[in-house]
């Protein structure tokens, strides 16, 4: 650290940003616990400038892929040795308990080692010919990748992007989101040490509107992986529309868990709770949509309300403890703002709606499990993402209104089945419009399967072989083969 704000990290060094500081804050006493320089315009260009230099040199553009899997397993060995600090820091930084933070870091870890085996796998084409010639499809990195982030699942997050990115051959600018800025600096701190080039990796907190602006902006940046909210999405498709560059975009949901008669109702409120309520409900696949077969939604919604207030709420750090406090007072507010539209919209709060009592949690931005039931699926609370620990119910009829139910919302990023029967789920699951479909599981994510979503849940498929493909771009070679190459016959 230097200048009492910790340090940005630009062209393979640590230094201060030109940017205003900005303080870190610990969600579950509401103090500041750590100042962070950010980046400004002119650092911007000179990390984007120094990524583009070390992509150019040989040292890294010729390093073949078996070398940069290297590295890749060097960064997982890294990550895993520093797991319970990453973890304990990244609930001080953001709130969420440390058994979620430990499986972040775990998460963080798999996927530079999948990553890194994948790299080894990936083989270049040779295509069918028409001609005297010999062709082929080879692969390329596509351009310095700005990585950009919210602060909801930090660490899990930027090594989705940036071992992806780094196995393509790219150099990577990763954004940190304001709320969360520490665990994108670790990362970066640990890529560095695994030996990865200077300049190829920079971390550059700061304002979206100026640090991440400036990137997508810049003529440098030839890729943009973002996350966060679908207004965030659309403005930087609309920059890069601009400058005909790729981007993939991981935005919000509102994503329904949908409960057929026959489901195994144990097994349901448990995933339910957990779907919703895990993270203090701020995930981007947080099952925050609850439909349930009239038949049954009583019961549920009964059995829900129940477990919610069994549900510990508490200091995230301590072991015991399920839900910690949201992120910042801000955003509190913004959740308890949709909890009195809901109940102007009509709705009943079955469960939750206000703060916790007790004073270990008064100056923390705690708020209860809750439940809201009697609300029509064209409701603003039944349509829009909320990101915080708020199930909204809705009782259904018949089979055939499912799709439509569930498709209710511009959303389409998740959704789950509870049923015993297999092939009724399956036939549900394949109608729905979302991107990924857990059936009897919910939030299992493997750095394996493709992830992502439709509608305006964005836009590109991340993890999995083909999302090392995503930042690499194909060159057609051809060798001719006779000794008359033009059609001139010359
Ligand atoms: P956000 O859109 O406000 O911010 C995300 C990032 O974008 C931050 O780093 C922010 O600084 C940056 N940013 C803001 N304005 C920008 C601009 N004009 N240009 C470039 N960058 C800019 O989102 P958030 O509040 O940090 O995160 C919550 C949202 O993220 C929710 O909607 C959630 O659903 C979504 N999310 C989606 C996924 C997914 O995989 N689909 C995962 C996690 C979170």
């Amino acid at each position: 650290m230097a200048g009492g704000a910790r340090d940005i990290i630009v062209a393979g060094g640590f230094r201060q940003g030109r940017g205003e500081p900005l303080s870190s804050v610990d969600p579950a006493t509401g103090r500041v616990f750590a100042e962070v320089s950010t980046a400004s315009v002119e650092d911007v260009d000179e990390a984007v400038t120094a990524g583009e230099a070390a992509m150019r040199d040989p040292a890294w553009r010729d390093l073949l892929p078996h070398r940069r899997a290297a590295l890749l397993h060097r960064a997982a060995d890294l990550i895993h040795a520093e797991s319970e600090s990453l973890a304990r820091l990244q609930t001080l930084d953001n709130g969420k308990t440390i058994t979620e933070t430990r499986a972040l870091v775990a998460s963080a870890a798999g996927t530079f080692r999948y990553t890194a085996s994948a790299l080894e796998t990936l083989d270049d084409t040779l295509t069918t010919a028409r001609g005297p010639y010999l062709s082929m499809s080879v692969h390329e990195p596509v351009g310095p990748v700005a990585a950009i982030t919210p602060w909801n699942s930090p660490i899990a997050s930027e090594a989705q992007k940036a071992a992806p990115a780094l196995a393509a051959g790219n150099a990577v600018l990763i954004k940190p989101a304001e709320w969360s800025p520490m665990a994108a600096l670790s990362l970066g701190a640990l890529l560095l040490r695994a030996g990865f080039p200077p300049g190829l990796v920079s971390v550059l907190p700061g304002p979206g509107g100026v640090v991440g602006e400036a990137l997508v902006r810049h003529p440098g940046v030839r890729k943009v992986t973002f996350t966060g909210g679908t207004g965030t999405g659309r403005r930087i498709a609309a920059v890069a529309a601009g400058k005909l560059m790729p981007v993939s975009l991981e935005l919000g949901g509102k994503s329904p868990t949908i409960v057929l008669p026959d489901a195994d109702l144990d097994q349901a409120v448990r995933g339910i709770v957990f779907g919703i309520f895990s993270s203090q409900g701020q995930a981007c696949v947080a099952g925050s949509r609850l439909i349930v077969h009239r038949s049954v939604h009583d019961e549920v919604v009964e059995r829900i309300t129940a477990a919610a207030e069994a549900l510990v709420i508490g200091a995230p750090a301590r072991e015991s403890t399920h839900m910690g406090p949201l992120i910042a007072a801000e955003h509190r507010a913004e959740v308890e703002s949709y909890v009195r539209l809901a109940a102007e919209e009509g709705g009943h709060i079955s469960t939750g709606g206000t703060r916790p009592s007790g004073d270990a949690l008064g100056e923390g931005f705690y708020y209860r499990p809750t439940v809201i039931t009697g609300l029509g699926p064209g409701s603003r609370v039944c349509r829009e993402e909320i990101f915080g620990p708020v199930l909204v119910t809705l009782p259904y009829d018949d089979e055939d209104e499912l799709p439509a139910l569930a498709d209710a919302t511009p959303y389409g990023l998740a959704c789950g089945i509870w049923s015993r029967d297999y092939r009724r789920a399956w036939r549900l699951g394949r109608r729905i419009e979302a991107g990924t479909v857990w059936i009897n599981t919910y939030k299992q994510l493997s750095a394996a399967t493709p992830f992502g979503g439709v509608k305006e849940s964005g836009l590109g498929r991340e993890k999995g072989r083909e999302g090392i493909r995503s930042y690499m771009t194909q060159k057609g070679v051809y060798w001719g083969l006779d000794e008359t190459p033009s059609a001139w016959g010359l």
